[in-house]
């Protein structure tokens, strides 16, 4: 299992590079699935360049969920026909990426706890988890009450 940790580490292990290599070797198979034209390559360059730009600007790596997930981040495919993303001046409270300010609602703004919808997203997952792990400790805890009262209450 390679760890988080080790993937700032330079020269990368044999391991690494392996496990690399196998996350790589699907993109090939839906490069050929998809098969895209001219305009889809250039809009593919300019949003890889801006995902790498995205991960790259991070001043400090936590990998937290909100840097480390499995989401697309919003504003980074542009749309057919455009080359260059809307961008804004008001900042993700958790992302700190630029957004116009219609991204955000005016609570938000005013209480400046400003979430993109990436964050909001990923947030909801901690949230969720959380709420599953609380509802699996509260359902073992009750599952030792009533063993605990099985064993002593039970004359047979
Ligand atoms: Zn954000």
């Amino acid at each position: 299992m390679v760890s988080h940790g080790k993937w700032g580490d330079r020269p990368l292990s044999e391991e690494q590079i392996e496990y690399a290599k196998v996350d790589v070797f699907s993109l090939f198979m839906l490069y050929e699935k998809f098969n895209p034209d001219n305009e889809d390559m250039r809009r593919l360059v300019i949003s890889s360049d801006l995902y790498v730009d995205l991960k790259r600007s991070i001043p400090v790596r936590d990998y937290s969920e909100y840097e480390d997930n499995a989401y697309l981040p919003i504003n980074i495919i542009p749309d057919k026909g455009i080359t260059v993303l809307p961008t804004g001046s008001t900042a993700c409270t958790t992302c700190s990426r630029l957004f116009p300010r219609d991204e955000f609602s005016k609570i938000e703004l005013n209480k400046r706890t400003q979430k993109c919808r990436t964050c909001k997203k990923v947030k909801l997952d901690i949230n969720v988890q959380a709420n599953r792990e609380d509802n699996w400790a509260r359902a073992a805890e009750k599952y030792d009450r009533c063993a605990v009262n099985y064993d002593y209450d039970d004359p047979y």
